[in-house]
């Protein structure tokens, strides 16, 4: 038998790994953010999360301040965007 339908407490989420935008440096659940990771010397949009290598996070909708706060050139060092990357980029540059 089900003995609790709702409980009155705060609910307890399950540990979800929260991740920071680059875009806009809020942080949130890792699923509700977009990975970029440098693999071979470029920057790839990680669509595999089992992806290795040094990653970032940004929200869908803050490509543009990814861009315009040059945010990957932060967060790795200057490494150049795979062109799927600069495909996604270029939607928001100019
Ligand atoms: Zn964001």
């Amino acid at each position: 038998m089900l003995g609790i339908v709702a409980s009155a407490g705060p609910a307890r989420v399950a540990a979800m790994p929260e991740r920071t935008c680059i875009g806009c440096r809020a942080t949130d659940d890792q699923a509700a953010l977009v990975r970029l990771v440098a693999v071979d010397g470029q920057i790839v949009l990680g669509t595999n999360p089992r992806l290795p290598g040094r990653g970032a996070y940004f929200h869908e909708g803050c490509v543009g301040l990814v861009v315009r706060r040059r945010a990957l050139a932060r967060a790795f060092g200057g490494l150049p965007a795979s062109a799927e990357l600069q495909e996604l980029l270029r939607t928001v540059d100019g």
